[in-house]
């Protein structure tokens, strides 16, 4: 494993990342961090650029996804499609089995929709468990997220400090528009989630997950019966400085 840094250091490298194309801040990244770096995919349409940025990489970091047990059909697809056409293999991180049998026997299995404290237990144990066992040992992970996707995103950085996990996250797309993504998978016959073309824009837990209609955000068809400031399951939730 190379550097460890700290909250400290995010400015330097902030500094360092400024003005990079997304796939400068990769090649940079696999080369400070080496093992120590990992891909969080959620196999949406940024991921996937992300996923074929790093297959195209001489020093490609892994690439893990989490399977909540809660996708589309068509994300199971999606994954095993992905890996055929990039020649990759996902690391796939599962829900710890009597938490989420806890779980369900305490509040039903769709518990996420009567409260808003239930809908984050449910992405405690199936989302955010997974993802801490996947980053443990690492010392950065990469994301696919842009400033434009929420109202939480909108100052994040293209380097950042997550306080959450204590090591540094990584935004090669956060500049990207959602119309740069799209031609860049379109333009390389990229794979992508047919959810997609049925008004579906962000893409994670089936129950959770519906289409929009043309104005509304890009948000509103996750957890559509919260308010924007709630819509986070924790994976990328503030605090996270700069
Ligand atoms: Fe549970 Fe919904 Fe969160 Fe998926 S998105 S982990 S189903 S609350």
């Amino acid at each position: 494993m190379k550097n460890r840094i700290t909250e400290s250091d995010v400015a330097a490298l902030q500094a360092l990342c400024a003005g990079k194309s997304a796939t400068e801040v990769l090649a940079w990244a696999e080369s400070f961090f080496g093992e120590g770096l990992t891909f969080a995919s959620s196999l949406g349409q940024e991921d996937q650029v992300l996923a074929t940025l790093i297959s195209e990489s001489s020093t490609p970091c892994s690439i893990l996804t989490l399977d909540t047990g809660r996708l589309f059909p068509e994300s199971y697809t999606l994954l095993a499609e992905t890996e055929k056409r990039l020649g990759l293999r996902f690391d796939l991180y599962f829900p710890n089995q009597s938490a989420v049998e806890s779980m369900v026997a305490e509040e039903g299995i769709n518990l996420f929709y009567d409260s808003i404290a239930k809908r984050k237990r449910c992405c405690q144990v199936r989302k955010l468990e997974p993802l801490g066992r996947a980053l443990a040992g690492k010392t950065a992970w990469i994301c696919g997220l842009r400033r434009d996707q929420a109202v939480t995103r909108g100052d994040m950085q293209v380097v950042e400090w997550d306080s959450l996990h204590k090591m540094v996250k990584i935004n090669p797309l956060i500049d990207w528009s959602l119309d740069e993504v799209v031609t860049f998978l379109s333009d390389k016959k990229v794979p992508y989630n047919p959810l997609h073309d049925q008004g579906f824009v962000s893409i994670g837990c089936a129950s959770c997950t519906r289409a929009i209609k043309p104005g509304q955000h890009l948000r509103d068809g996750r957890w559509w019966w919260e308010s924007a400031e709630h819509k986070e399951c924790g994976l990328h939730s503030r605090p996270v400085t700069k």
